[in-house]
């Protein structure tokens, strides 16, 4: 059986620097006042939100919801179920929606129609991947980590079918011969 091996396509320098200028530029934002609610979307923005959430110079506090992903296949069936709700009170808060990628762009509006529900003072969202060819959906990404080509992605809290997540980089599984 050939292996699986991830190639790089995103490095982990080009993450972390990354990350830091969007850590930059959410401080700044959110510098004039209000409380800040980031929100990670369960799995696979926790590497994401831990190192965006640790290089922030403003207060803020951490939440984490879950929805329906697309089970252990790489194809998107347009559904979105929530699987758990936020924990705490985020009415009149600023709510930071913290996603690992935005492909069909489907779970980030049903995120953001349903965080609205909850009367925060703003919702905005951050995600570290966006597959922008592959948009159905109309939906702003207010902080964007990198635009990526309609390829499954690994590494970084992304997996496939829960491998790969706790890679530092960002990587295409390719089949490799042998
Ligand atoms: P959307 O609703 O935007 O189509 O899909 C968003 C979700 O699909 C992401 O949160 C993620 O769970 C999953 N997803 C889409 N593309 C990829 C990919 O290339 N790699 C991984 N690991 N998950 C993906």
């Amino acid at each position: 059986m050939s292996e699986l091996t991830p190639e790089v396509l995103i490095s982990e320098e080009q993450i972390q620097s990354r990350v830091l200028a969007l850590a930059e530029d959410i401080s700044a934002d959110y510098a004039d006042g209000g409380e800040l609610v980031m929100i990670g979307v369960l799995k696979g923005s926790f590497i994401f939100l831990a190192d965006l959430s640790r290089r922030l110079s403003i207060p803020r506090t951490i939440e984490f919801i879950a929805v329906s992903s697309y089970g252990n296949g790489s194809v998107s069936s347009g559904a979105v179920r929530l699987v758990m709700d936020v924990r705490g009170n985020i009415e009149g808060k600023h709510v930071l929606i913290v996603e690992d990628i935005v492909d069909t762009g489907h779970t980030l509006k049903y995120l953001i129609g349903m965080l609205k529900s909850h009367r925060p003072a703003s919702v905005r969202t951050a995600a570290l991947v966006r597959k922008a060819e592959s948009a159905e959906v109309d939906v702003t990404i207010d902080y964007l980590g990198f635009d990526i080509g309609d390829e499954w992605v690994v590494g970084y809290g992304l997996d496939f079918a829960e491998q790969n997540r706790t890679l530092p980089y960002i990587g295409v599984i390719k089949p490799t011969d042998g």
